[in-house]
C-alpha cells in the first residue's frame, strides 16, 4: 500500500507557508474515526501530540442530562487540539471522580486509583505508537485535583520519550466562564460552576435536544471558592439540594459559544507553556 493510499488526508495546507509537519491535515482529528494506517501516517507526518479529555457521567440539576461533562470534553479536546496544531484527539474518558455527586441518582464515579490506572494505560498505549506529548484536559471539576496529584506518576510511566501535561487550574476555568458570561449578558454572577448559566448555555450549543427548559432553575449562589471545600467533603447536595451551583436562568447559545471558546483558549495557552 502506498503512502497515499494508506492515508486519507485532505490536500489542504495548514495556512500560508505551513511547515512540513502540518502540510497535511487528517480529515478527522479523532483517533476513533481514523483507520490505523491513517494514524500511522499522521504520526509519521509529525502529528505526535494527543489530547485526552477527562469528563464525567453525573447529575447536572433537574434540567441537564448526565453526559454534560463528557460531551463538553469531546468538544474542548478537539478545540484545544486544533489550536495546538499537530495534535490528534483520543477518546474522552467519559466517567470521572464524582463521589460528591453520588447522592443524585444515575451518577457514576471512579475511585481516584481507577482513574489513575486508566490514565496511565492511555499514556503507555499512546506512547508505544510514537506520540511524544499527551495533554490531559479535565472537563469536570472533580477531576482537576486527581489529575494534578497523578501527574508525576503519568510522566514517569512514559518518560523520557513522551511528555505528559495536564490543565489543572479549576479556579482559572471558572473565572473564564464568569468573564465570558459577563461579556455576553452581564449575568456573570450566575456562574457557580455546575449546571449554571455557563454550563447550561454550552449545552444549547452541544446538545440542545437534551436541555429541559421547563426545569431551568437557580441553585446555590454562594461563591464557588467559599463552598468548594465543603462540597467535596460533604457532597454537593449539602450545599445545593437541586444539584445546581450558581443559576441556570438566562442561558443562551451565544453565551455557550463564548464559554467554549474562552475555556479552549485558556487551556491551550496553559498547555503551550
Ligand atoms: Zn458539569
Amino acid at each position: 500500500m502506498s503512502d497515499c493510499e494508506a492515508r486519507r488526508l485532505v490536500g489542504a495546507t495548514a495556512g500560508e507557508g505551513g511547515d512540513a509537519m502540518s502540510a497535511t491535515i487528517p480529515d478527522s482529528l479523532r483517533l476513533e474515526e481514523m483507520t490505523s494506517p491513517e494514524v500511522r501516517a499522521a504520526l509519521d507526518d509529525g502529528w505526535t501530540t494527543v489530547v485526552v479529555a477527562v469528563g464525567a457521567t453525573e447529575q447536572h440539576g433537574p434540567h441537564l442530562p448526565l453526559l454534560v461533562d463528557a460531551v463538553r470534553g469531546d468538544r474542548l479536546a478537539e478545540e484545544v487540539a486544533r489550536r495546538l496544531g499537530g495534535a490528534l484527539v483520543a477518546p474522552t474518558i467519559r466517567v470521572g471522580c464524582s463521589e460528591h455527586h453520588m447522592a443524585f441518582a444515575g451518577t457514576l464515579s471512579l475511585r481516584r486509583s481507577t482513574l489513575e490506572a486508566i490514565c496511565i494505560d492511555y499514556c503507555v498505549s499512546l506512547a508505544r505508537h510514537g506520540f511524544e506529548r499527551i495533554c490531559f484536559v479535565p472537563s469536570h471539576g472533580g477531576n482537576f485535583g486527581p489529575l494534578a496529584d497523578m501527574l508525576d506518576d503519568l510522566r514517569r510511566a512514559v518518560a523520557p520519550k513522551c511528555h505528559v501535561a495536564a490543565f489543572t487550574d479549576l479556579m482559572g476555568f471558572a473565572a473564564a466562564w464568569t468573564e465570558a458570561v459577563e461579556e455576553v449578558s452581564g449575568l456573570g454572577a450566575r456562574v457557580g460552576g455546575h449546571a449554571d448559566i455557563a454550563e447550561s448555555s454550552e449545552m444549547l450549543v452541544l446538545r440542545p435536544d437534551l436541555v429541559r427548559h421547563e426545569w431551568v432553575a437557580e441553585g446555590c449562589t454562594e461563591p464557588l471558592a467559599e463552598i468548594v471545600e465543603r462540597m467535596f467533603r460533604e457532597g454537593l447536595h449539602a450545599v445545593a439540594p437541586n444539584g445546581i451551583l450558581g443559576d441556570a436562568r438566562g442561558l443562551s447559545e451565544e453565551i455557550g459559544r463564548r464559554c467554549l471558546e474562552r475555556t479552549a483558549e485558556l487551556i491551550t495557552e496553559a498547555l503551550r507553556e
